[in-house]
């Protein structure tokens, strides 16, 4: 498709670029520790836990998960400037990679009553990846009869937890369109596929907004970033939250041919969108 595009002159500059790496991460899946020694382990509720060193720049996120093991993350922002070098430094995958970035954060504490690497070193090898994230909003998200979905049109770092939420809601708008559709002619594709950009394109610009903002300030060092914190954590009222809540998750597309979940989630949802081709289709 972008051949195409590009043949065409159609595909834009920002397309055209490389991704780069915004992000580093680690993550692995620790063998169980011992639940009377850890109250994380014994909630309720799988709350998870961030741990924000002053001065190194990353952070790590630990989730209960069942038989007492824990799922931890370690999270290092790479400032875009220096994407190609500096603290870009583990820009390579592998084991040799892993084992850098091991080094490099394994002396920060964790809730656990000892280091991160200590709980890297109750991870059995095979469960731990280190991977690369990449964040980009693409303009090209169709051309004729292909079209985009996903990572594949808006890759958003995984910081405020929107990724697979939004490519599961591309389908289901996309798929709505397509049911409908009267008959597969190139015009009926090109309106269904424009509704649908339009549409997801804009839920997928703010989730990447909000996905930066959330990974600054996690990550951003220094006395304004703490401050900023701070006041992030621990001053902001609950109301605030909720309403953040619900611009991130007020779009909540159902699949119209199939009986509607009631919405029981705190930020409610809009309204489902109106059939495009409905009059057409029951005509
Ligand atoms: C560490 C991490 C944590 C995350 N945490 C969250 C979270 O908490 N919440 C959240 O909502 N999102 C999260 N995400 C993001 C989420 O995983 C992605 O946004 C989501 O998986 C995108 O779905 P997708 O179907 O578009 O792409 P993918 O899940 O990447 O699926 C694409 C598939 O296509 C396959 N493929 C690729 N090339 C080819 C080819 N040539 N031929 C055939 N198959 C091919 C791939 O193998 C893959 O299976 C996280 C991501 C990471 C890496």
């Amino acid at each position: 498709m972008y051949d195409e595009l590009a043949e065409k002159g159609k595909l834009s500059a920002n397309d055209a670029l490389p991704l780069s790496y915004d992000q580093h991460c680690l993550v692995g899946v620790s063998k169980p520790f011992d639940p009377k020694e850890h109250d994380m382990l014994r909630r309720e509720t799988c709350d998870f836990e961030i741990v924000i060193p002053k001065s190194d720049p990353f952070y790590a996120i630990y989730m209960p998960l069942p038989g007492d093991r824990v799922s931890w993350a370690v999270i290092h922002n790479v400032p875009k400037a220096s994407a190609k070098e500096g603290e870009a430094r583990f820009s390579e995958w592998g084991p040799e990679a892993t084992a850098e970035m091991i080094d490099f954060v394994r002396h920060q504490p964790s809730p656990f009553k000892c280091t991160l690497g200590e709980v890297i070193d109750r991870t059995p090898t095979h469960l731990i990846s280190k991977i690369m994230l990449e964040e980009k909003y693409f303009e090209s998200w169709y051309n004729r009869r292909v079209v985009l979905l996903g990572d594949a049109c808006h890759k958003v770092v995984p910081s405020a937890g929107l990724g697979a939420n939004l490519a599961i809601l591309d389908g289901v708008h996309l798929c709505n369109l397509l049911v409908d559709m009267p008959s597969p002619t190139q015009e009926n594709i090109a309106i269904v596929f424009e509704n649908y950009f339009n549409n997801r394109s804009k839920v997928a610009q703010a989730a990447l907004d909000n996905a930066r903002q959330f990974g600054k300030v996690m990550s951003n060092r220094g006395f304004v970033s703490e401050v900023v914190r701070k006041i992030f954590f621990n001053y902001i009222p609950d109301w605030m939250t909720r309403w953040q809540n619900t611009q991130r998750l007020q779009f909540r597309p159902q699949l119209h041919f199939l009986p509607q979940v009631p919405d029981r989630g705190t930020p409610k949802a809009q309204p489902q969108e109106s059939r495009l081709f409905v009059s057409v289709a029951t005509a």
